[in-house]
């Protein structure tokens, strides 16, 4: 039987993506940083946004190179034509140099299995590896550790295949405002650039500070700052909303699968973890913790209907989930039903739906899986 090759439309469950808002952000923090370079900071799928539009983006905006956490997503960005330094700020496996050196990727170097690894490929494939030294100094993920730095460099800085381009670290503490934690992370950071160089181990550029430092800390700037998940409109911490201003990228919506009453008492969902008080309307949203829309906002969060807030109620499930819409004036099936966004002048932004899942906003926005139809302006 022969089908069509495509389909002729797409349900109701859409990410919208606003890339003026995005280009607008990157155009705010460029503003910010003056002099030091801005890195957009675009892993996880640039925080669940789309990579390739993202980098488009950002490199449009003013962005002076991009970050990313897989090579996949460096290879991707490539592809689509992107030609500015990208980034790779985690570690890899040494059987992934071959594609890091092939698409001109620069490496995060933390190990001398690392180092040996992208020197063989590059001298191999007749390039230099663009390499950045990674300092451990405190989150304790990867890194060098400051005391190991100088025999790490004699044991790997001249070999030919590798341009030592630059030197960072990450803060383990920024978000949180815990400045002294913060400041001696940089004082080490900086006393082993400075041991360095005293041994002739140069690195031009210097980088420490994410989207906080950018906001908070222009004392360490140095000579780069990577910004992530401000870019997409949400300051880390809400302590910081008002020292910046900025736009939300991501709104979700999605509209009324179905809508019923039921009696008093009625279980609502798997497990009946819900239970009807009166005669209660209930509505199916065609969203579930398969989308990205976690199980942790069972009987705890809200949307926007008709301009209303309508509570979640019952267990999120795979593909679906259920709010109570009793008392809204004409509600009906296919109405258009807020997630994450505007309706008639109430919002809900991704922080407030951290809030209710005791997470952060990343989560919320990276968390928003591919099945969900992103749909960019
Ligand atoms: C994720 C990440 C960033 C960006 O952090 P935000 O807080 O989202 O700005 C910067 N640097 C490194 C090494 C990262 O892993």
């Amino acid at each position: 039987m022969a089908h069509p090759s495509t389909i002729t439309a797409h349900g109701p469950t859409v990410a919208e993506v606003d890339l003026e808002a995005f280009k607008e952000n990157v155009r705010t923090f460029k503003r910010l940083v003056g002099n030091s370079r801005l890195m957009a900071v675009i892993k996880t799928n640039a925080y669940g946004h789309g990579v390739v539009p993202s980098g488009e983006a950002a490199v449009r905006a003013g962005a002076d190179c991009l970050g990313v956490t897989m090579v996949e997503e460096g290879a991707q960005l490539r592809a689509a034509g992107i030609d500015v330094p990208i980034h790779i700020l985690s570690s890899i496996m040494s059987w992934q140099a071959a594609d890091l050196v092939a698409y001109d990727l620069t490496a995060s170097v933390s190990s001398l299995d690392l180092a040996h690894a992208l020197n063989r490929e590059a001298v191999r494939q007749n390039k230099a590896a663009s390499v950045h030294l990674k300092i451990d100094t405190g989150l304790h993920r990867f890194g060098i550790q400051p005391e190991e730095a100088l025999d790490f460099c004699r044991a790997s800085y001249e070999l030919p295949g590798l341009e030592w381009e630059g030197i960072y670290t990450h803060f383990s503490s920024a978000d949180e405002g815990e400045w002294n934690t913060t400041e001696k992370q940089y004082a080490s950071f900086m006393n082993t650039i400075a041991t360095l160089k005293k041994d002739g181990y140069y690195f031009p550029v210097r980088h420490a500070g994410a989207s906080t430092i950018a906001i908070e800390r222009r004392d360490m700037y140095l000579d780069m700052v990577r910004c992530g998940i401000a870019l997409f409109g949400y300051p880390p911490e809400e302590r910081q909303d008002s020292m910046i201003s900025l736009k939300p990228v991501m709104g979700l919506k999605s509209r009324l699968l179905h809508v019923h009453e039921l009696p008093p008492g009625s279980p609502v969902g798997y497990g009946g973890s819900y239970v009807t008080s009166d005669y209660e309307k209930i509505a199916v949203v065609p969203i579930g913790h398969g989308d990205g829309y976690h199980r942790a906002l069972s009987n705890n969060g809200q949307m926007l209907v008709r301009g209303q807030r309508a509570e979640i109620i019952g267990e999120v499930s795979l593909d679906q989930t259920l709010i109570n819409v009793t008392g809204i004036p004409g509600v009906s099936a296919g109405d258009e039903v807020v997630l994450m966004g505007e309706q008639q002048g109430d919002y809900i932004s991704g922080r407030e739906i951290a809030g209710w899942m005791d997470s952060i906003v990343d989560e919320v926005l990276s968390g928003l899986k591919e099945r969900v139809e992103r749909i960019y302006k």
